[in-house]
């Protein structure tokens, strides 16, 4: 197994993605003297530009550092459907954490996709955000017995939904599927935009962003630095980690492992392939199909998930073949659809075996903070993590979120 902790780009994806067109270069400074901030970032994809733009909300001094690109690593990747479903459905969840804690962890991530989609419209941000429903549509393994239940607890949840039967779903989506549950509170996005634009955010209110690999971390009781490669220290009252999938040794966890995902982008479709409200389209399933639109009317279609399948050599080997297969899927689901990928692409892909993100204290590194484990939710949950984690330097003690915390049992 490769170290984790030197993941770099090229390792957390292969292809390319629709999302590259639109990025820029952020001007990156190459730190020339050892500096002093409040909190140092480490890592510049959309979670940590999430924390940067909170964090600088709230007039702190905040420095970010990244080894690359930011923008170009996982984030890149993402098909970025902001859901705020997750992973795991609040039935098993609820068989796990009984009805009252699975609740509170839905709500929490029906919160954090509305807060996103809240702070998208405030900051007035250019990344070709749409507020859609969801479409969790049935699979042969849950059917729509197992729908209907997980919409009852849901409604009992306070969670917005409507199942749609057979008829419903072919009526007013066109598939064939035994049943669906259409909620509102998503939305999609350019991953890209919407992270640099809001690391450009911070960078307005005084952030200095800086390249360079943080390669030795230090947090006592009382203060915290990193280290750069090129021997420059930043000391900060406080660190956060938000290195993505590229995971430092002293965070890794036996919650957290790694899986591949492919997906395609066809090119422009005619108007009569776009499904109804441009929902986002996922299946109740292990290796789940998930399919969204974008603006100029692509159609994304992603899954074939392995777990078995993580060295990145193997992961892009199989491209070709997984692209067939999501064309196959694609007109499956949308047959009035043009079965042509412009674009390929494979990415790495974190998974807890709870489905739920680690947020919060690292454990044993009083002064560090960090925001991994990411799934299907990841963006959702990133900017769940710059909530917790702002509290969390503001001296707000979140026990409410403790589902998500590294040391949770
Ligand atoms: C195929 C695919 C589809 C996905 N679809 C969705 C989806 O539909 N919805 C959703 O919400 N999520 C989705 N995700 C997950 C989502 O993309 C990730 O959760 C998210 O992009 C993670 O962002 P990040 O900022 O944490 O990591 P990254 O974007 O990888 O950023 C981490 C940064 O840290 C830097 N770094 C790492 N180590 C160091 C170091 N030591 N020093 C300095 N810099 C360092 C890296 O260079 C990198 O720029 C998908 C992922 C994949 C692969």
């Amino acid at each position: 197994m490769f170290d984790l902790a030197t993941l770099d780009q090229d390792d957390l994806h292969g292809g390319s993605s629709p999302w590259a067109r639109h990025a820029r270069r952020v001007p990156l400074v190459h730190l020339q003297q050892s500096i002093r901030c409040d909190v140092v970032v480490v890592g510049a994809g959309i979670t940590g530009a999430l924390v940067a733009e909170h964090l600088t909300r709230h007039g702190l001094d905040v420095c970010v550092v990244d080894r690359e690109q930011p923008g170009l690593g996982s984030t890149v990747a993402s098909t970025a459907m902001l859901l705020w479903e997750i992973d795991k459905p609040l039935r098993e969840f609820v068989i796990s954490h009984g009805f009252e804690r699975a609740a509170q962890i839905y709500r929490q991530s029906a919160a954090a996709a509305s807060g996103l989609q809240a702070l998208i419209s405030d900051l007035k941000i250019d990344c070709n955000a749409r507020a859609n429903p969801s479409l969790y549509l049935s699979t042969e393994e849950n059917g729509p017995r197992i729908l209907l239940e997980e919409h009852e607890l849901r409604r009992r949840a306070g969670l917005p939904g409507e199942y749609l039967d057979h008829q419903a779903v072919r009526s007013r989506f066109g598939m064939a599927r035994e049943a669906a549950l259409m909620s509102s509170g998503s939305a999609d996005v350019d991953p890209v935009m919407l992270s640099q634009s809001l690391l450009a955010v911070a960078a307005s209110r005084g952030a200095r962003l800086f390249d360079g690999q943080a390669s030795d971390f230090d947090a006592s009781a009382t203060e915290a630095s990193i280290e750069l490669d090129n021997g420059k220290i930043i000391a900060a009252k406080w660190i956060v980690l938000a290195t993505g999938y590229a995971l430092p040794d002293f965070v890794r966890s036996d919650l957290h492992s790694l899986a591949s995902s492919w997906a395609i982008c066809t090119p422009p479709q005619q108007l009569s392939a776009i499904w109804p409200e441009d929902a986002l389209i996922w299946e109740a399933s292990e290796s789940y199909l998930y399919a969204r639109t974008t603006v100029d009317r692509r159609i994304i279609i992603g899954g074939e998930d392995e777990t078995e399948i993580v060295e990145p050599n193997e992961r892009d080997a199989l491209i070709a073949v997984k692209t067939e297969r999501l064309l196959a899927k694609l007109q499956r689901l949308r047959p009035e659809a043009m079965p042509v990928a412009e674009f390929a692409w494979a990415g790495a892909f974190g998974k807890t075996i709870d489905s739920l993100p680690m947020i919060g204290r690292v454990p044993g590194r009083p002064r560090m903070l960090g925001a991994y484990g990411y799934g299907g939710n990841g963006i959702t949950f990133s900017f769940l993590a710059s909530r917790i984690i702002g509290d969390t330097i503001n001296g707000i003690d979140r026990t409410d979120y403790d589902a998500f915390s590294f040391e949770r049992d």
